[in-house]
């Protein structure tokens, strides 16, 4: 069997960590399996890096960032070598210049586009186990660039499906993947399986445990996933196509404060207007989310939404460039210290009434909502965020 296991910061935080993964990986080398590991820079490596980069230069330059976050994960897989060598099995380490793992040049946020899988496929033969830093790529241009944070999961899917291996464990500090964050929500459950499309979204809407790209990469190649602790020897959660029903309405509530909302005021109420708006923030690679249009009053109206933190002053920016010209408004409001809470489940498609359950228990944590959007499979608020434990922890009792 080929198996690629991918392990996170907690997982090698110390030598101690170090050698109790490389130990898990011996044992499943020594059953005569190939084994490609994937793995995190140290503890908070990534973190102390971003601050050391920020203290030089408040507004780093995209590529050299990524040029810095690369030893993190360098450092990872050689030291795990070195341990696996001290232990009688030979390793080999590979960054993602060496593989070459292929992305686009979008600096911070770059996408896989290729795997050249033939030096792994040839350390594999020779019998090696073989180490390949998460989170980073190269581009067309031999410059390095990362996935985006917590992006190692993405990398280890992606070769999970560009080697055709037969298992892709992602091994973490929890036990699996739970009906909310186990370290906010005390009466949090671990689900024995769950579907890529309610993965996506509970990754998508903040459920940090996968990088949302992974799980989309995973439903595209099906390549089922296995998250599981690397601390114990527990069963884990299954991400797949399909799943038993258990009967619940929801499978997770996910919460994220990493949202900001822009109200444009008093636009002209006319055909048109939407699509120059969101047409002008595309062009500038935004991503809205939430979006909410008022009824017209008066020839005017106004539409909200809400962006990730990072784009809202290029947002209020791009807004404000067009303001006399092809966006005409009486003014743009932007707020920051909001939060999203979401819940995810197949279960509500047959199910009325599940939206309102979650509402009813905002109100009775005294919650205000100031924006809904709903999916199939989800629904979306928008809160103040000092409310956001709370609202997670409401909602959370009110369904499980
Ligand atoms: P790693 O470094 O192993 O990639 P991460 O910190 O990226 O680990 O992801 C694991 C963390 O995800 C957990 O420690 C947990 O706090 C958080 N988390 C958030 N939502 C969930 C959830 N629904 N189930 C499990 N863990 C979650
Ligand atoms: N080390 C990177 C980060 O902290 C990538 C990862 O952990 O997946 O975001
Ligand atoms: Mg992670």
């Amino acid at each position: 069997m080929l198996i690629v296991k991918k392990f996170g910061g907690t997982s090698v935080a110390d030598k101690e960590r170090i050698f109790n993964v490389a130990r898990r990986c011996i044992e499943d080398y020594k059953k005569g399996n190939d084994v490609v590991v994937v793995l995190s820079a140290m503890g908070k490596f990534t973190d102390v890096l971003v601050s050391q980069a920020k203290d030089i230069n408040p507004n780093p330059p995209k590529r050299e960032m990524d040029m810095l976050y690369t030893i993190g994960e360098q450092q990872s897989v050689a030291l795990m070598a070195m341990a696996m060598d001290s232990l009688g099995v030979p390793a080999v380490s590979l960054n993602a210049f060496q593989v070459k793992m292929y992305t686009t040049s979008a600096y911070g946020n770059a996408r896989l586009t290729g795997i050249d899988t033939e030096r792994i496929k040839n350390e594999l033969e020779s019998r090696k186990i073989v180490l390949i830093t998460g989170f980073q790529g190269v581009d067309k241009m031999d410059n390095y660039t990362t996935l985006g944070r917590g992006g190692s999961d993405t990398t280890a899917v992606a070769l999970a499906a560009a080697l055709h291996a037969d298992e892709c464990e992602i091994y973490t500090d929890v036990d699996g993947v739970f009906t909310a964050d186990p370290r906010h929500v005390p009466g949090a459950r671990k689900l024995d399986e769950i579907t890529y499309d309610e993965m996506l979204d509970l990754a998508s809407l903040g459920a940090g445990v996968l990088h949302n790209r992974s799980v989309e990469m995973a439903k595209r190649y099906n390549v089922q996933l296995v998250v599981r602790s690397s601390l114990n020897f527990s069963e884990g959660t299954v991400v797949k196509e399909a799943v038993k029903m258990e009967g619940t309405l929801i499978s997770g509530v996910a919460s994220d404060k990493n949202t900001a909302r822009i109200a444009v005021i008093g636009l002209e109420d006319q055909p048109g207007v939407a699509f120059k708006l969101f047409d002008h923030l595309a062009r500038h690679n935004i991503n809205v989310d939430i979006i909410l249009q008022s009824v017209g009053r008066g020839g005017t109206k106004d539409i909200s939404f809400t962006v990730a933190k990072d784009d809202l002053a290029e947002a209020v920016a791009t807004i404000e460039r067009h303001r006399e010209t092809s966006l005409r408004c009486e003014k743009v409001d932007t707020e920051e210290n909001v939060a999203k809470v979401s819940i995810v489940g197949a279960g509500m498609m047959s199910n009325p009434g599940v939206a309102a359950k979650m509402f009813e228990a905002l109100y009775d944590a005294g919650i205000n909502i100031k924006m809904i959007s709903t999916s199939e499979i989800r629904v979306t608020v928008l809160i103040d965020a000092q409310h956001t434990e709370k609202a997670v922890n409401a909602v959370h009792n009110k369904f499980f």
